[in-house]
């Protein structure tokens, strides 16, 4: 896999279709994802036994059918997913099983489909394990482990140590192991999500804690789950993981637990990001060209409803112009930002909210903007907010593209909505 990275600030195609093109026929905002950068993701992961897909990152079930066609599987964090992965095809009676419940939390909604689908469940707390026994006992489960220590920048990220939420802490799994004995639930798969991204020594510290807490369950182990967060650029600076190496480091986990216990053990990965964020573009169009003191606004018809990472997190997307007339090469520094009533509907800001430019091209009202890596966690995270109608999404697929989801009409805003006598 290549290493470098460019982020080019004009932008005619994606897919080999014309932005311009895909903006007229959807209208804006809309987002497409080019089906063909998937796949490509999907097998690049070939050397992991299973590869259980984060539908969290983007849960359109059009994706997640043709991801099941490409053999991955999917995990499930709430009832919603959990229906989801049903209309898209998958089941959980298959091998490795096509749905897992994966939280720290049941809802009732959750709890119910789980026992009425025999859905495995991934437990992140130990109440989990005694709700899931009352009413399914002599199940499998799997065991999600914090091992005590975590890994990322931002506390909002940060998936193990003691400030995460996430996981049984790793001193609980002799109590968990006897809460499971107490309902006849075996514990058959063991699963970390921390997250060490490109740090291979932090991966090394987390396959070593993988391979004690499997000790401690012992012999029943069958599954183990490497987690997701494998990272993939967002910047020109940033790069891919090496996944052979990060393959390597777990499979020798692996090797190590088999020789252990005597039987085979399968191996899985649990991305969401990697497969899916290089896919998405969120075109725009420019509606606004604002000059307000040193600064010039480039102010589109897309906003945090549309896409929230940059005001969650200060996240960076690279963005590029389609412009519908003569391209000057002239460039500019800019502040993009979109149509809410917030302040905060800045695309191009850093984490605490501070406004930062982007040198892109001169641009004029009508000119695409096409907000870039927008695959993971963008369209998964869009709101209301400003009653905005979610825009549609758009499958590009050998040369075709196709709706996915239609955009939503003032029916879709207010149907749920009453006017009480
Ligand atoms: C969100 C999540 C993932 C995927 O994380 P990425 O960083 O998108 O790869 C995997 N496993 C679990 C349990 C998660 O909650």
């Amino acid at each position: 896999m290549s290493t470098a990275t460019s982020f080019p600030t004009l932008r005619s195609q994606i897919a080999g279709m014309a932005v311009t093109e895909l903006a007229d026929r959807f209208g804006t905002p809309c987002y497409v994802y080019d089906w063909s950068i998937i796949a490509r993701r999907i097998a690049d992961l070939q050397l992991f036994d299973g590869v259980r897909y984060a539908q969290k990152a983007l849960s359109n079930i059009a994706i997640l059918d043709r991801m099941r066609r490409h053999g991955v599987v999917v995990d499930a964090v709430s009832a919603g997913e959990i229906e989801r992965a049903l209309a898209a095809g998958f089941r959980p009676d298959t091998h490795p099983a096509g749905i897992v419940y994966t939280a720290d939390v049941f809802d009732q909604a959750a709890l119910d489909l789980v026992v009425q689908h025999n859905i495995p469940v991934n437990c992140g707390s130990p109440d989990m394990i005694d709700q899931l026994g009352a009413v399914a006992p002599g199940r499998n489960i799997a065991l999600r482990i914090n091992p005590g220590f975590g890994h990322g920048h931002s506390q909002k990220t940060n998936t193990g140590g003691p400030q995460s939420k996430h996981g049984i802490w790793h001193e609980a799994i002799d109590d968990c192991l006897v809460r499971a004995d107490r309902h006849g639930l075996t514990v058959t798969s063991m699963h970390m999500h921390i997250g060490s991204g490109t740090d291979i020594e932090h991966l090394a510290q987390v396959c070593g804690a993988m391979e004690k807490a499997c000790e401690t369950v012992g012999r029943t182990v069958q599954t183990i789950s490497a987690g997701g967060g494998l990272p993939v650029p967002y910047r020109e600076d940033q790069a891919y993981v090496d996944i052979e190496e990060y393959f390597g480091l777990w499979n020798t986990t692996r090797n190590r637990l088999q020789d252990k216990f005597g039987h085979a053990i399968e191996l899985e990965i649990e991305p969401g990001r990697f497969l899916v964020a290089e896919s998405g573009y969120l075109l725009a169009e420019i509606r606004a060209v604002k000059e307000m003191g040193e600064n010039t606004f480039y102010l589109l018809d897309a906003g945090f409803n549309d896409l929230a990472r940059p005001i969650l997190y200060g996240a960076y997307h690279p963005i590029s112009i389609a412009h519908r007339g003569p391209v000057s090469g002239l460039q500019r520094d800019v502040v993009v930002g979109g149509p809410l009533c917030e302040s905060g509907d800045i695309f191009t800001q850093e984490e605490g909210g501070f406004v930062s430019r982007r040198t892109l091209p001169v641009a004029t009202v009508g000119d695409i903007v096409v907000l870039e890596v927008a695959g993971a966690y963008c369209f998964a995270m869009a709101s209301n907010y400003n009653s905005k109608y979610r825009c549609p999404e758009v499958l590009l697929e050998n040369g075709e593209a196709k709706v996915i989801r239609r955009r939503e009409t003032a029916s879709d805003l207010m149907g749920l909505e009453t006017i009480p006598e």
